[in-house]
């Protein structure tokens, strides 16, 4: 088996894959795995799927337990809370964790370098490949040099700018926001300018909308940029100035650790799977970062397409599973992560004010009813969408 990309889909698909016996090469093309600032959530049956392979202590030691997520009113603090602890009784890790996806990528690295069925290609760059019925004939650039490998079964887990999904030629339907998106990082206590601050916090405001997470490392916050503003005066201090006195309503000047800014997406490719060629991960979709679904969705792709690869090269299942595959996690990206990231959007876009149709008057009912409540949570958690996936045939 080849995967290609070293980010966390790739890393977790390759040690799901050597964990099951299978011999696995990764290639990642930069000379280590990334330390950008990206996913910092890991929800519930994530870790339960760590749990399984002895992961998710390690990873639990290096965040943050963030059983509390709050949806807040800008204007006029309201403040809807929500606690995945009334979900004891079914959920076996019944809080989202809070941890950098650069920890998590770094740690699986480290053991595949270790492990007896994995090899791991820093510097190495898929370029090309192409298969026939048995084998896929893999070309990779290292340091100027042109390797050719073979394998049974190719991954890209390559990431949004997939080669992988590029060579196949596939479409990539879906739209991209008018807004850009910037997320700044700082060791500075946000928490003391709000009243009960929990670890994850989405605050709607039609204009000056925010998110507000608490990693181990810095507090983060996200916020939409207007796309006309040139991204050098955005980074810049003045910019970032002005950001902090929004959202913290007063001119105080804070220093930060990390300025990123990403163009977002909602896209899901046409199909995952291409007879030995398959996808996962962001190269096959890619959604806003409301809910923290991105990275999770890419590694239930990995955990779901490792267990149908081991069927196959075990011979106990014929490669026809993988349609299965691709039918399994395109309807989960496509009806659940989709529709909820761009239904989150709306929510944090809107004023609140009271009227029938509004996402917030949506969420107050469902707030206020225990039911209803807990059914929701078991929506974000996105424990609903693994029950989902195993009963699509
Ligand atoms: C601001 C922001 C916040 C986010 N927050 C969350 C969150 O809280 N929760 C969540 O679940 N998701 C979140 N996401 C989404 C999450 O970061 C991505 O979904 C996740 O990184 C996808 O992982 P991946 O491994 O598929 O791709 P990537 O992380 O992009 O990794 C791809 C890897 O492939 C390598 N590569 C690329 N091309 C080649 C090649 N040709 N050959 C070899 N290697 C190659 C790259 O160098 C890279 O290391 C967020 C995203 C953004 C932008």
């Amino acid at each position: 088996m080849i995967v290609a990309g070293g980010g966390p889909v790739g890393t977790f698909l390759a040690f799901c894959l050597a964990e099951h016996g299978i011999k696995t090469i990764l290639l990642e093309s930069a000379s280590s795995c990334e330390t950008d600032m990206r996913a910092s959530t890991f929800h519930p049956p994530t870790l339960k799927y760590l749990d399984q392979l002895g992961l998710a202590e390690e990873l639990i030691n290096q965040g943050l337990k963030a059983p509390i997520f709050q949806y807040r009113i800008r204007a006029t603090g309201e403040v809807l809370e929500f606690n995945l602890a009334d979900l004891n009784d079914k959920l076996d890790f019944p809080f989202r964790l809070q941890c950098e996806q650069h920890k998590f990528s770094r740690m699986l690295a480290e053991k595949l370098v270790n492990h007896r069925n994995a090899t791991v290609l820093f510097n190495h760059e898929l370029i090309d490949f192409k298969q026939d019925n048995e084998s896929v004939f893999v070309t990779i650039r290292h340091l100027g040099n042109i390797k050719k490998l073979n394998c049974l079964f190719l991954v890209g887990a390559d990431g949004a700018n997939s080669a992988v999904r590029k060579i196949l030629g596939l479409g990539f339907d879906g739209f991209t926001y008018k807004e850009k998106f910037l997320t700044l990082s700082t060791e500075y206590n946000v928490a003391k300018h709000f009243e009960n601050l929990s670890f994850v916090n989405y605050v709607s405001d039609p204009r000056h909308w925010f998110v507000l997470l608490k990693a181990p490392s810095a507090w983060r916050i996200l916020v939409p940029v207007d796309e006309k503003i040139e991204d050098d005066f955005i980074l810049s201090d003045s910019y970032i100035a002005s950001v902090f006195e929004k959202v913290l309503k007063g001119n105080k000047r804070v220093d930060t650790v990390h300025r990123t800014i990403y163009r977002v997406h909602q896209r899901v490719v046409n199909k995952m799977t291409h007879g030995r060629i398959l996808l996962a991960g962001d190269s096959a979709h890619l959604n806003n970062p409301l809910g923290g679904f991105g990275m999770n969705g890419g590694l239930h792709d990995a955990w779901n397409l490792a267990e149908k690869l081991k069927e196959i090269l075990s011979s106990s299942a014929k490669i026809e599973l993988l349609d299965r595959y691709d039918r399994q996690r395109r309807t989960i990206m496509n009806d659940f992560i989709q529709a909820q990231t761009i239904r989150n959007k709306r929510m944090i876009e809107e004023s609140g004010d009271k009227h029938q149709e509004s996402e917030w008057e949506r969420m107050r009912k469902i707030h206020g009813d225990d039911e209803e409540r807990k059914k929701y949570m078991l929506n974000q958690s996105m424990e609903q969408s693994l029950i989902k996936e195993r009963s699509i045939r």
